[in-house]
């Protein structure tokens, strides 16, 4: 496995991959992998006949210093798991390698996409993920990239990013792979303390408690919010950032429980943002 910092190297290593034939699937990531990342990482070894794995915690995706400042970092760790997961490349630049101190900052944005979940409540995240994920394609090449599910608003503007200005490669979305517990794996799920870390399972429940009262005919959205709403605030250190929702493709929000409903969430464990969503079919009711 090669581990590059700089952009020549990777270039290099991609010139010659190129002059072999070999394809390229390419999982970025923020670092402190786990096996979430790592079903990314199996996908595109099945895809494709090279694998780049970036590691790079990106500043302009953060609107919260706090938070950025409070990411975990966990090199070494990531670098054995990747071997052990025969990555073929970790790019793991600096910065100043991504943003030299030179560059003119670029904002790309896609409204329709953003005015809403997580683009509502962390003004500029997306503008900053779209910036970084788009430069990393160009210096990847990448034929293939795969994003998880768990980000979903993030799976659905990186597809209109390359569906609209055509990129020339496909973008995959990965299911959320879960602890034995449902909690959805997550690299801050080890700043939770063990107390909120048993809290945190009420996420996982609260989609449970969704599809059983569904089942059950419930079909009021405002009554059906309120229920799950109560469910995740018997947690006493939780906060709901958002609970919404919304049609799977628009990410508008809905008006009817009917057909298939995207309920994404963001909470508040302590000081730790957790997300998490499931795309929904409600069954038709019966008379
Ligand atoms: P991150 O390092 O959190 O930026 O995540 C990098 C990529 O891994 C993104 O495409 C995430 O959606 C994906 N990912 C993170 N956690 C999971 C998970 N539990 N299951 C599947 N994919 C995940």
């Amino acid at each position: 496995m090669r581990v590059v910092s700089e952009i020549s190297e990777l270039k290099k290593t991609i010139s010659d991959w190129r002059q072999n034939k070999e394809t390229i699937g390419f999982c970025p990531t923020m670092g402190t992998l786990h096996e979430g990342h790592m079903d990314l990482v199996r996908q595109s070894k099945n895809k494709a006949t090279k694998t780049i794995v970036s590691i790079f915690i990106n500043p302009t995706q953060f609107n919260d210093p706090k938070d950025f400042a409070a990411y975990p970092k966990n090199t070494e760790q990531d670098l054995r798991l990747c071997e052990e997961n025969a990555v073929d490349l970790v790019f793991l630049p600096t910065v100043e390698v991504m943003y030299p101190p030179t560059n003119t900052p670029i904002q790309m944005t896609i409204p329709y996409l953003q005015n809403t979940l997580c683009g509502k409540t962390r003004p500029g995240h997306f503008e900053g993920v779209l910036q970084v994920v788009s430069k990393l394609f160009h210096l990847t090449e990448a034929d293939f990239s795969f994003f998880g599910l768990k980000d979903y608003q993030q799976f659905r503007i990186i597809s209109a990013l390359v569906t609209e200005l055509n990129f020339p490669l496909q973008i995959i979305g990965v299911p959320t792979k879960r602890e034995s517990d449902g909690l959805a794996m997550s690299s801050r799920n080890l700043r939770l303390s063990q107390k909120d870390r048993e809290t945190a399972t009420l996420v996982p429940r609260m989609f449970q408690l969704a599809k059983k009262t569904l089942a059950g005919g419930e079909r009021n959205l405002n009554v059906w919010k309120e229920i799950l709403t109560d469910f995740l605030l018997t947690g006493s250190n939780v906060k709901i950032d958002y609970l919404e929702v919304v049609d799977p493709m628009s990410l508008q929000p809905i008006t009817t429980l009917q057909g298939e409903v995207l309920l994404a969430t963001a909470v508040f464990v302590g000081e730790v943002r957790l997300i998490d969503n499931e795309i929904l079919v409600c069954p038709p009711v019966s008379k």
